[in-house]
């Protein structure tokens, strides 16, 4: 089976989330499942120089966007013995940073074109087009309308929603100026969102099958609270829906062997996890004390990730004996809130407000506790690394969150966390303290949680397993109808 990844995000060349994570690892598990797989990205401005380089030209082609042709080139790189092709448009895409531009839209809706227009370039015709998020959701549209009579209208699609919070609404100008399609398409059945165009809307509708990267996200966003306006299109199409839990790539994420950290460590060697925590905080000027917890927060610093509640209750929090270490970007609101928090508590608390993978590798490491509060988490990336390096979660049971961290509390023996239920700001800080109390009070049965932690299975194994089996309904359910 040939199966094609599209998608705006994958590591190590693009990243900016949990998104970036999971296109840049799954492929590689799902290759040793025998399938032949392939990736296709943009190619961003702020693509590394040393894979730029290694790029090879294929060949180009065009797009059409309206009464317009844009340009289309088509460049490759193997990595990870994975084939990826990049498409090339300087005008859209060599820009600083990915999002956040005023034609976001118009990008994207070229991007979908150009992943379809590829392929005769690179000659790779797949049975199934894996859609990530909101920015390649167009593609199951297209394939069952604008490429209806080609050669490509065979082709599968499977839609993955990373969150259902990005859902890419733009104008309904959009429709015509952009995808040249008349107001026929302007319909709840199609595009039509509130008045406006919603393309990821129309890639649920117009998939072959819809994921979501956790069984609980998926049974949540069925409901009103969690489904952001579609939780009445995800009911309707809720027989082609599933969630598949993502995991982590052990070879990335293995503190055992990651040159990012200051001194390896793993299940069997645990007591070296110690030294990341004294030389972080010494070279970071926090006191050195290898009993003080170290709490961190690594994240987008928005709405989704609780930091709501953590501002509620953060002078509680800090009465406490610990350190607190916060990396993240996001809302201004919220990074002035941290650096403010700085200025209070100086031997305390260290802020980093940028976005930096290395730095991030040695916060987890030097860290007794990841603080995730999420009002909701599709899966959930950082608990997963948080606990493949020996720091426990305290997390909102919501979505991924409650599919991967086990109650230390319920569960005294196979624990790898700390779990609360509703999304309050006293029961988080309820249970941080309770955590932070258990963190003095047993360093043996602290130590067991932290072993169940790392321990784990969080590979993809499982679910790489759970998505070949997808991939080939798809295509089985395509042959059986050609045969009738
Ligand atoms: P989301 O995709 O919603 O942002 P996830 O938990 O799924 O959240 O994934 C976040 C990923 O991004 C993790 O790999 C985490 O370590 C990483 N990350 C988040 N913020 C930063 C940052 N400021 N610097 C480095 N890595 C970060």
């Amino acid at each position: 089976m040939k199966i094609l990844f599209a998608a705006s995000e994958a590591y190590p060349f693009v990243k900016t989330g949990g998104l970036g994570d999971v296109v840049g690892s799954l492929p590689v598990s799902l290759k040793r499942h025998d399938l032949d797989i392939r990736v296709i990205l943009p190619k961003y401005g702020d693509i590394h120089k040393k894979y730029k380089e290694k790029m090879r030209y294929m060949g180009h082609t065009y797009v059409e966007l309206g009464w317009r042709k844009q340009y289309c080139g088509i460049e490759t790189l193997k990595y990870n013995e994975i084939t990826y092709y990049f498409v090339d448009n300087e005008y859209y895409f060599k820009r600083p940073g990915y999002y956040g531009y005023y034609d976001e839209g118009e990008k994207f809706i070229y991007f979908a074109k150009a992943v379809i227009e590829s392929i005769s370039v690179t000659g790779f015709e797949p049975d199934v087009i894996h859609c990530h998020d909101w920015h390649t959701a167009l593609l199951p549209f297209l394939i069952k309308n604008t490429y209806w009579n080609s050669k490509y209208q065979n082709i599968k699609t499977m839609l993955t929603i990373h969150n259902l919070k990005y859902q890419g609404v733009f104008s309904k100008n959009i429709l015509r100026e952009v995808l040249g399609l008349d107001d026929s398409y302007f319909n709840t059945e199609c595009f039509e969102f509130f008045d406006a165009v919603n393309l990821l809307k129309s890639g649920m509708i117009h998939a072959d099958m819809i994921t979501t990267v956790s069984p609980s996200y998926s049974e949540e966003i069925q409901y009103p609270y969690y489904g952001e306006n579609l939780d009445g299109v995800l009911r309707k199409y809720n027989y082609k829906l599933h969630g598949i839990l993502n995991g982590i790539d052990s070879n990335i994420y293995n503190p055992e062997n990651d040159s990012q950290i200051y001194a390896n460590y793993g299940p069997l060697s645990i007591e070296k996890k110690i030294e990341n925590k004294l030389i972080f905080q010494k070279e970071n000027g926090l006191p050195q004390g290898e009993n003080i917890p170290i709490v961190s927060i690594v994240s987008r610093l928005t709405e989704q990730k609780g930091i709501d509640l953590i501002n509620g209750v953060i002078h509680d929090i800090m009465q406490s004996d610990i350190q607190l270490v916060v990396l993240g970007t996001g809302s201004f609101e919220y990074e002035e809130m941290f650096k403010n928090l700085v200025w209070q508590y100086p031997n305390k608390i260290r802020i980093f407000m940028k976005f930096d993978e290395g730095l991030s590798r040695r916060i987890y490491a030097a860290s007794d506790m990841v603080l995730m509060p999420s009002k909701f988490e599709p899966c959930g990336i950082t608990q997963m690394i948080a606990m493949k390096y020996g720091a426990l979660p305290i997390v909102r049971e919501t979505g991924g969150l409650k599919d991967t961290v086990l109650s230390c509390e319920a569960n005294k023996k196979q624990g790898t966390g700390f779990l609360f239920h509703d999304y309050n700001a006293h029961d988080f800080l309820y249970t941080l303290q309770r955590a932070i109390k258990k963190y003095y009070e047993n360093k043996d049965q602290w130590k067991r949680w932290v072993l169940n932690a790392m321990n784990q299975d969080l590979s993809w194994t499982q679910s790489a397993y759970q998505y070949k089996h997808k991939y080939q309904l798809l295509v089985e359910k395509d042959a059986e109808k050609k045969a009738v």
